[in-house]
Formats: structure tokens, C-alpha cells, sequence
């Protein structure tokens, strides 16, 4: 290992990171970080640190770090046949035994699957089949999207527009007009303490009725939401919620995008978030769980109800224009089809569940009585603490005094990774299915002496 070298000059000259401060970057006055290994939960860096990797990544690496079965793959595939396209009816043997073992696996009334490269390519798909099904349809007004805010589909243009946090519109021209967002479900944050959960859901249904209104439903397309709110809190839904907007959607012919880029294949404890809510979506978009990101590559899961328009669009129109280069890579499909063999043969889900309920438990018990603690939430292997200058209030800290990214810089050194989630004070934790209780103990220990070091 050398330390002598020229690479950490060579990244501050070189290299465009996403979601970064590029001044403070290139300045050299933020920390890198450059990875090496990584093996079950955890990374080594460069330096020979090694961290448990408490939120897999960028919540992707769900079967954990280091599976030979899945770089067997990618390597055997790579040999026979590195890449063919999937335009005009060709495909090669692993993109359509992975479609099939997705459609095997999810929630019924699902019909096809067209590949992408990650979440926000595979939700800009989604838009387009949408605005396609609608003009097949005869309805050339019935286009936007209703999004949530706080939600997260992506950074692209459109993607980046049904996102539903500032950081991703504010200097870029964002939202797009055919893009509206209604209230996040979020009960920590309801709008008046006394409301109960059933109150706070009938709150959100006439929210979302009257944007509807006000839009007109003859404009209205579709609605996009996560199962669980992933990047914009971690947030769970409250009880009922997706029942009830399912409701409204169904009275308006709206139709319902389930983005389980996240949860889908497992997060939650169940293979889709859409069966764990009882969702009924006409698009599933799929990514990061996909192939545990050792190889890019994500889906939409087209449902029965668009697939017939589709059919009907091309035969009166030709067909679809629509396609990447990389559409169903043979690579990142041989990635898939392993890393979703791999699942099922270790239980992964099952212990996501078990491991997930633990975490959360333990996290409660340990800090869910500290002073500046609003809320400790989660679902499956996805939790959340949310810090508060003052919990009667529920008021935030000055965002001057960056409190969450002072406790998750606490906790990486002491070797856990956790992640100062985008907006709010929210430490969020999303790690491998394949967490042992031992390693859940060691992320509630680091939280809690980051906690206490850094709030007292
Ligand atoms: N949708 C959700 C729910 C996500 O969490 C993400 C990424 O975090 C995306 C879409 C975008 O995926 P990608 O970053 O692969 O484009």
C-alpha cells in the first residue's frame, strides 16, 4: 500500500464526484475516502481501515460484499459472451432466465421486464411508457406525475424532477412542469401532534384529492411513491396509507409506480414492498437489489394493464422507440441471476427480517430515551434515527452545526459507516441481509457513543 503515491492528487485533479461539495473537494478540505476490499459486511480502505458497512453501500449491496458465486458469474459470462443487445427481438440466455426468475418473484398482475442501467435510466423508462400508454389511449392530457415530497427516483431530468428534495432541483431548472409533488407520509412530522395515524392518513388522501382537483385528474397520469420513503428519511408508511391512495388512484384512473429500487428483493423483509404494503402498482421500477450492484443493471416491471396498450401502440405505430446500448447486459444479468440464487439458497431475506427487527429493537432501547432522540423508525433491515434540538418542539438543529455529519464522521472512526441522510437531521442504516446480531450491536454501540460525543 502506498501513501506516497500520486492517487489522492490525482482524485482532487481529476475526478468528478456525484453528490459532492466540488470546491471544498478539489480544495482538498473534505475527507476521502478510497476503497480497496471488502468482504460480508465490511470494507478496507486503502490505509488498511476496516469499517462495517452499515448501509451496504448506497443501500445496494444487500447479499454483502465478496461473493465468489457472483463473480464467478460475472467472470463466466464475460468469457462466453460479453455483450449482445436486446434490440429487435435478440437477447442472450441470461437476460431472459433473469426476467423470468423477477416475474417468478413478483406481485402478481406483473407481465414483463424491460432492462436499464440503474434506478433513475429504469423510472425515466417508466415516465416514457406512461406518456406512450396515455396517447395510445387517446388521452394526449392525461401526462403528469404525482410524486411525493421527500421522495427519490433519481437525478436525471425528469427522475431528478419527481425527486422531492430541494438539494436535487435548486440551480438546475427543477422540477419539470409535468411533474407535481404532494405531502410526504410522514407522521413524525404530521402537521399537528394530536392526530392519530388513521386522522394523519385521511389528511394526506385529501391532500392528494385536492392536488387532483386542482390539476384536474384529466391531466393526471400517474403517481410514483417508494414503499417505504428511502433517501428522504427512511420513512415508513403510516397504517393505511397505501390502501388508501390506492383508492384515490383507482377512482381517477391514475396509475401507481411502486419505485423499489430500494426495497424491492428483500429490504423490507419480504421480496417486494409492494406485497409487504399490499400495493397493486402497474410499474415496479427494480435496480441496486437486483444484482447487489456487483455488475448495473435495473428493471421496470410492466403489469398487464399497460403491457396490452403497449402491444396495441405497436401495432398501430411500429415499434417501440425506446432503448439503451446496455439494455439487458449479459453481465449485469449473470449478476442478477446469481446474486437472486444466492438470496433464496442463505435465507437473506429471513434474516433481513430477523437481523432488521433486532437492530431496530436494540437502537430503541439504547437511545430511544436520549434528549435530543424525535424517532426511531425502520422496517425490515432499513432503520432511522431522526435527532431533534428538542423533542417537545421537534424542532431541528441549526444546519450550520451539521450534527448528523459530525455523528456518522464519529462513527467511521470508530470503523461504522452510517449515512447523514440528504435533508433533516437523520442518521440512516440500511446494512447487508447477511448482518449478524454481533455487527447490529457494534452499529447501536458507535450510535450510541457518536451520539453521546457529539450532544452529550
Ligand atoms: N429510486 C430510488 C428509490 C432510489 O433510492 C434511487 C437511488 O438511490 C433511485 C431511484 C436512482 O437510482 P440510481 O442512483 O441507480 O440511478
Amino acid at each position: 500500500m502506498l501513501k506516497n503515491d500520486m492517487l489522492e492528487q490525482w482524485d482532487r485533479e481529476n475526478f468528478f464526484h456525484p453528490s459532492t461539495h466540488l470546491a471544498q473537494h478539489a480544495r482538498g478540505e473534505s475527507p476521502t475516502r478510497v476503497i480497496k476490499t471488502a468482504k460480508g459486511s465490511h470494507i478496507t480502505d486503502r490505509d488498511g481501515n476496516q469499517l462495517l458497512d452499515a448501509f451496504a453501500g448506497l443501500y445496494c449491496v444487500n447479499v454483502g460484499y465478496g461473493r465468489t458465486e457472483i463473480a464467478e458469474a460475472i467472470a463466466e459470462q464475460a468469457h462466453e459472451l460479453a455483450y449482445y443487445h436486446s434490440y429487435v427481438g435478440h437477447g442472450t440466455e441470461a437476460s431472459i432466465t433473469l426476467s423470468k426468475m423477477i416475474l417468478d418473484r413478483a406481485p402478481a398482475g406483473m407481465s414483463k421486464v424491460y432492462f436499464g442501467l440503474g434506478g433513475s435510466d429504469a423510472n425515466e423508462t417508466n415516465v416514457k411508457l406512461i406518456w406512450y400508454y396515455n396517447n395510445i389511449l387517446g388521452r394526449p392530457e392525461k401526462k403528469k406525475i404525482i410524486s411525493r415530497w421527500r421522495g427519490y427516483h433519481g437525478s436525471g431530468l425528469v427522475t431528478g424532477s419527481l425527486t422531492g428534495l430541494e438539494l436535487f432541483h435548486k440551480k438546475f431548472d427543477l422540477p419539470l412542469a409535468q411533474v407535481v409533488h404532494t405531502e410526504a407520509p410522514y407522521y413524525y412530522r404530521r402537521p399537528d401532534v394530536n392526530m392519530s395515524e388513521a386522522d394523519y392518513v385521511a389528511h394526506l388522501v385529501a391532500e392528494l384529492e385536492a392536488l387532483i382537483e386542482r390539476e384536474g385528474a384529466d391531466t393526471i397520469a400517474a403517481f410514483i411513491g417508494e414503499p417505504v420513503l428511502g433517501t428522504g428519511g427512511i420513512v415508513p408508511p403510516p397504517e393505511g396509507y397505501w390502501a388508501a391512495v390506492q383508492e384515490v388512484l383507482n377512482k381517477h384512473d391514475i396509475l401507481l409506480v411502486a419505485d423499489e429500487v430500494v426495497t424491492g428483493f428483500g429490504r423490507l423483509g419480504s421480496m417486494f414492498g409492494s406485497d409487504h404494503y399490499g400495493m397493486k402498482p402497474d410499474l415496479i421500477t427494480i435496480a441496486k437489489g437486483l444484482t447487489s450492484a456487483y455488475a448495473p443493471l435495473s428493471g421496470s416491471i410492466v403489469g398487464d394493464k399497460m403491457w396490452k396498450v403497449l402491444e396495441q401502440g405497436t401495432d398501430e405505430n411500429g415499434p417501440i422507440g425506446h432503448g439503451w446500448t446496455y439494455s439487458a447486459h449479459p453481465i449485469g444479468a449473470g449478476a442478477g441471476i446469481a446474486n437472486l440464487k444466492l438470496i433464496d439458497e442463505l435465507k437473506l431475506i429471513e434474516n433481513a427480517s430477523e437481523v432488521g427487527k433486532y437492530l431496530n429493537a436494540e437502537m430503541k432501547d439504547a437511545l430511544g430515551d436520549h434528549a435530543h432522540v424525535g424517532e426511531i423508525r425502520g422496517e425490515g433491515m432499513l432503520c432511522a434515527v431522526e435527532l431533534v434540538q428538542d423533542r417537545d418542539s421537534r424542532a431541528g438543529f441549526d444546519p450550520s452545526r451539521k450534527v448528523v455529519p459530525a455523528i456518522v464522521g464519529e462513527m467511521a472512526k470508530a470503523g461504522v459507516i452510517a449515512r447523514a441522510m440528504p435533508q433533516g437531521d437523520i442518521i440512516g442504516y440500511a446494512p447487508p441481509f447477511c448482518l449478524t446480531r454481533e455487527e447490529a450491536d457494534t452499529v447501536v454501540a458507535a450510535t450510541v457513543d457518536a451520539v453521546k460525543a457529539t450532544l452529550g
